[in-house]
């Protein structure tokens, strides 16, 4: 899909919620605008997606979807902020990374593990001095980083991502700590879909036996439970899932981080 059209659809279908400019990228002599969605609530939840350009699911979930969504996070009394499309002109080539071929994701925090010594990412119970906002990376990052670190700390956070190395129809999430409120969600998304259980999924590391990973790699996932946010995660789809079935899962948990925005936790 050209860019140009995401951007008119979602304008339409952004009804009820205010669309805002947060920055734009030039890439091959054009200009991307990032586009950003937000509406008002007593809690906040704070959606991303489309890192990779090559996993279109989480990005046409909240084109397509959107008016829905706004509906049931009003109904919720949950407030959003929607970074729908985040590296635009990899969606619209299908690309991993932007037309600069820059690696969008990751990149927001970088740990202190020694003094002076500085790491992008670190082993779950990991000790490390500290943490800063990391101040360099791609400009869609840079552009990101610097409109999520102004708002307020959200209630939630998750950050849709496919998979496009495993093969099937799979699904699996990034979480931290006790996965308990994730598991249902994950229950209800295996009656569409496989579960990555156990499964090698990055070259390192592996799934657990309910699908959960925990890795502490300075995205902007990792960013969120950094600050303190109860309940972030970043969910998985394979690209080799049926697109409208990715969507389901995608809705399935942005509908449980709705409902876990509303229920607070900090
Ligand atoms: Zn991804």
């Amino acid at each position: 899909m050209r860019f140009t059209e995401y951007v008119e659809r979602l304008s339409s279908n952004a009804r009820g919620a205010r669309l805002e400019r947060y920055g734009a990228v030039v890439e091959d002599g054009r200009e991307y605008p990032l586009l950003s969605l937000h509406t008002e609530g007593r809690r906040r939840l704070v959606l991303t997606s489309g890192f990779h350009g090559e996993e279109p699911a989480g990005p046409l979930t909240l084109l397509e979807h959107l008016p829905e969504v706004l509906a049931f996070a009003r109904a919720w009394g949950v407030g959003l902020d929607i970074f729908p499309c985040i590296n635009p002109s990899g969606f619209e080539a299908g690309t991993r990374y932007n037309l600069s071929n820059e690696r969008p994701n990751n990149d927001f925090i970088r740990y202190q593990v020694a003094p002076g010594v500085w790491k992008e990412q670190v082993l779950e119970g990991e000790a490390f001095v500290g943490w800063v906002l990391f101040d360099g990376g791609p400009k869609e990052t840079r552009a990101l980083r610097t409109a999520l670190h102004a708002l307020p700390t959200p209630d939630a956070a998750l950050d849709l991502h496919q998979d496009n190395y495993i093969h099937g129809s799979l699904t699996y999430a990034y979480v931290f700590g006790d996965a308990a409120p994730y598991l249902p969600l994950m229950q209800a998304s295996a009656a569409l879909v496989g579960v990555a259980a156990s499964l090698p999924v990055d070259g390192q590391r592996s799934t657990d036996a309910q699908g959960f990973i925990r890795h502490h790699d300075g995205s902007v996932t990792d960013y969120y439970l950094r600050r303190g946010v109860p309940h972030a995660a970043a969910l998985e789809t394979t690209t080799r899932t049926p697109p409208h079935v990715s969507q389901e899962v995608n809705l399935i948990w942005i509908r449980g981080f709705v409902e876990l925005a509303a229920a607070g936790g900090r």
